[in-house]
């Protein structure tokens, strides 16, 4: 399929799974717009590379996503938003009476406010375009708990029911609004945490991989920024003009236990 003259924003997208959603979108033929707080040269550098590889125009713009008036601007500095992927997130893990209220803000503001005022922002643009498609990046723990995650599981509990009232906002118009659910996936830095694993447990990558990292994901495969990319670009093709409202989950199997 081909999104040819469609610009895509992608929230969070200088690693993991926003950079892996960006680099499908671009390889679909999408323009992209790459995010994050940063404004380093090899943020710049990251956006030119995807831009000659897919042939597409790719702009890397600065914006903190924990600032509502930042996630408006952002949108505003694209220009143009057929696709947005609310994508940016954090964690923090404690226990709930120990959870420090700065941790709790930050999630919440980049985790799930972030998504209201990107969204706000991007419909009217779309409306203008006649067609829209904004994808948000939630998690199994958009539908399940798991315990010391309190912020991060109430906003993507946020994001996913905020998914279902844009869908329904939009729901005659050609604009769809999901939210994708992934497992563990394979990012760079879940990656990193591999070889002290293994050093901690005295386990074989295998091991660790299967036994530590994915005792709740019963595939025992970890997914993959690019299958999550393509789950995105299948959200944006002609097959899924009638799938809104709803959550897709990328998990292995999580959510079926
Ligand atoms: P990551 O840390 O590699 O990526 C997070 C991105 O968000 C980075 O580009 C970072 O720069 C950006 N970001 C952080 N704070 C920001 C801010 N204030 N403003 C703008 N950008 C900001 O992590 P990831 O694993 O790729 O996570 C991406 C999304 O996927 C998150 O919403 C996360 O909750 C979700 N998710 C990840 C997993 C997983 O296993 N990795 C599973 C389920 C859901």
């Amino acid at each position: 399929m081909s999104l040819n003259g469609k610009t895509a924003v992608i929230t969070g997208s200088n690693s993991g799974i926003g950079l892996g959603v960006a680099r499908e979108l671009a390889r679909a033929g999408a323009d992209v717009v790459l995010n994050s707080f940063t404004d380093r040269d090899e943020d710049h550098a990251l956006a030119a590379e995807i831009g000659k590889e897919f042939g597409v125009t790719a702009r890397y713009i600065k914006a903190d996503m924990s600032k509502g008036d930042e996630c408006r601007q952002l949108i505003a500095d694209a220009g143009k938003c057929d696709i947005l992927v609310n994508n940016a997130g954090i964690q923090h893990v404690a226990p709930i009476d120990q959870f420090p209220v700065e941790k709790w803000d930050a999630i919440i503001a980049i985790n799930m406010n972030s998504a209201f005022h990107t969204t706000a922002a991007a419909l009217p643009l779309m409306r203008a375009a006649g067609w829209g498609r904004i994808v948000n990046i939630a998690s199994a723990h958009g539908l399940t708990a798991s315990p010391f995650k309190a912020a991060y599981i109430a906003a993507k509990h946020g994001v996913v029911g905020m998914s279902k009232t844009v869908a329904l906002e939009t729901a005659q118009e050609p604009i769809t609004c999901n939210a994708i659910c992934p497992g563990y996936v394979l990012t760079p830095l879940v990656e990193a945490q591999i070889p002290d694993t293994m050093k901690e447990y005295n386990m074989s990558r295998e091991d660790v991989v299967k036994n530590v990292m994915l005792t709740r994901q019963p595939s025992k495969e970890f997914a993959t920024v690019e299958q999550l990319g393509g789950t995105t670009v299948f959200l944006c093709s002609d097959a899924a003009a009638q799938i809104t409202g709803t959550t897709i989950s990328v998990d292995g199997g999580w959510t079926a236990l």
